[in-house]
């Protein structure tokens, strides 16, 4: 590297602190990728939008070393205040919540009065991205609000799979509102998903932070 400005962080335009290099070669603080990931419907580099899956990324020991010998003091108080969040978050699970549509283009469909095509087989869900843990016992219930020429304005699903499909002629957007288990104490997540009649669907994620202990106790899952 080069210039100083090679050691900053396009996130946060500070020196790096504890670097995460992606696969597409953009370096990053580790703290600053993780939040920007778990805000971020779409898991890609914040420069090159390159994909990237928030649990790969790993702090790059040379990179990080270079730094320390250029920057130390300059760093010093940053790195404290990481190092004491990382200390925190060691009785932390981060659990990945999927939601989106699947999508299939039907071979045979039936066509409605005024002519449409329902060859679009949809199917909305929410689901847990970690497959040790059964969805139900983090979630309460999950409502898709439909729109109104449904006829029927909510689906609401006390029971996995957390899902609803249908047949149809056109996309539309749909809310969903996902309530969690009393024990984690969280405010429901309302999100809103614009069905894609496309290739396999659209797929988004966000991360849900749970307390270790309580997770193990209520799930009888080890971390
Ligand atoms: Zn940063
Ligand atoms: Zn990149």
């Amino acid at each position: 590297m080069e210039s100083k400005s090679d050691y900053d962080c396009s996130i946060c335009i500070n020196t790096l602190v504890f670097p995460v290099k992606t696969s597409c070669g953009h370096l990053f603080c580790m703290k600053c990728m993780e939040k920007y990931l778990e805000q971020s419907p779409i898991q890609q580099c914040p420069m090159c939008r390159t994909k990237v899956k928030l649990e790969k990324l790993k702090v790059d020991k040379n990179v990080w070393k270079e730094v320390k010998d250029l920057f130390g003091d300059e760093i010093k108080e940053r790195r404290k205040v990481v190092e004491e969040e990382i200390r925190k978050e060691k009785n932390i699970v981060k659990l990945k919540v999927r939601y989106g549509n699947k999508y299939e283009l039907l071979k045979s469909f039936k066509t409605t009065k005024s002519g449409y095509e329902n060859k679009h087989r949809w199917t909305v869900y929410v689901a847990l991205g970690d497959k040790k843990v059964e969805a139900g016992s983090v979630i309460k219930s999950v409502e898709f609000k439909l729109d109104d020429s449904f006829g029927f304005t909510d689906i609401k699903k006390n029971f996995g799979p957390y899902e609803y499909a249908c047949n149809g002629y056109g996309e539309f957007s749909i809310p969903i509102k996902i309530t969690w288990q009393r024990w984690l104490k969280m405010e429901p997540a309302t999100l809103d998903h614009p069905l894609k009649f496309e290739g396999k669907g659209s797929h988004k994620s966000f991360i849900v932070r749970v307390d270790k202990t309580l997770l193990e106790e209520k799930t009888g899952v080890k971390y």
